[in-house]
């Protein structure tokens, strides 16, 4: 365990986590930020070729070119980022938080919570998911041009592999539970609809098999439909055992319970940003909360001292 008393780790080195700790810096803390894969790694994970939207003055630039933006910047403000270290477990004793990952341990005065919500793949339950040909993220859709793919979801991510993949030159089947999308981006469904891409709505997928798969219909009618690739891309576990196991209180709906000014959660001193706490899930809202839970923390910390 690292003996120094740190004045705020972040857990996540998301828009959010990298926002803070710039704050945090311009602030005069030293913040230290642990991150699971690397930096970035959500936008890391975007469809190659994807263009950002919704973000103020990156309109125009690529996810590689705002990943190396946030790479300069991190590494100008020398920042303390360590890759590779999954945050598992945080306590508090003392007026102090403990913040383990699997093979270090940091004490700390203060933690941002920026763990966004890309946890684990939410999976259908269904038999064949398991095969080789079944991905839960789409990277190199050039791959599949002239294939027969599938795709099953109604958000954005499942709309924007789609169109992706039909972009590339795959013959490109839609399958979504519901009879209509109610949650997709507006401008994605313009694409969508704009695409060669086969929607079938309110069909179920029931079986994968190794050259096709089998969609179930509102009726119970089944139809076979060739599938060299299949992608399930419905949505994330959310990380609810994590956050009870800080001893954090939830909302109804089982996220994280927080004040809306401080971004302080039930715990003080533990504070939350970005796609963890944000109901529009976007890169520009999710760096403000990350700049202001900074402010919060040295609030915190000035009180505490
Ligand atoms: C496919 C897709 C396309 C998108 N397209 C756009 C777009 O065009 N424009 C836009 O504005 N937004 C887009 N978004 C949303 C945008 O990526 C998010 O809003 C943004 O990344 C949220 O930032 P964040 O820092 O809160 O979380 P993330 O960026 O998800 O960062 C969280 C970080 O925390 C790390 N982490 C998680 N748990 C732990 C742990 N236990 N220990 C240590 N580290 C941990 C993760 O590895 C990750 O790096 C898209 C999202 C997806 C999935």
């Amino acid at each position: 365990m690292d003996k120094k008393i740190h004045s705020l780790v972040i857990v996540g080195a998301g828009p959010a986590g990298i926002a803070c700790a710039l704050r945090a810096k311009e602030l005069n803390m030293e913040p230290l930020v642990l991150e699971q894969e690397k930096l970035a790694n959500t936008i890391e994970n975007y469809v190659e070729g994807k263009k950002l939207f919704g973000v103020v003055g990156f309109f125009k630039r690529s996810p590689r070119e705002l990943i190396n933006f946030y790479k300069d910047d991190i590494a100008r403000a020398k920042i303390d980022l360590r890759e590779n270290q999954k945050v598992v477990s945080i306590t508090k004793k003392d007026d102090l938080f403990r913040v383990m990952t699997e093979n270090d341990g940091f004490a700390s005065k203060a933690v941002v919570l920026a763990t966004g919500v890309q946890g684990t793949p939410q999976t259908l339950g269904i038999p064949g998911e398991t095969k080789k040909h079944v991905c839960y993220i789409l990277k190199k859709p050039k791959k599949y041009s002239g294939k027969n793919v599938v795709v099953v979801g109604g958000g954005d991510t499942a709309i924007e592999a789609a169109v992706t993949l039909s972009n590339a030159g795959a013959e490109t089947v839609l399958s979504y539970r519901r009879p209509e999308f109610f949650r997709a981006k507006e401008l994605n469904v313009k694409h969508l609809e704009e695409s060669k891409v086969d929607v079938r709505f309110s069909t179920n997928m029931a079986t994968i098999h190794n050259k096709n798969v089998i969609l179930r219909d509102a009726t119970d009618k089944r139809e076979e439909i060739r599938a060299d690739a299949v992608f399930i891309l419905v949505g994330v576990v959310k990380n609810t055992g994590f956050y009870k196991e800080i001893g954090l209180e939830l909302d109804k709906d089982e996220n994280v319970a927080y004040n809306e000014k401080t971004l302080e959660t039930s715990i003080p001193g533990l504070f939350v940003a970005g796609d963890i706490s944000l109901k529009e899930k976007l890169i520009a809202p999710a760096t403000y909360q990350g700049f202001k839970a900074a402010s919060s923390v040295l609030m915190h910390n000035a009180k505490r001292n």
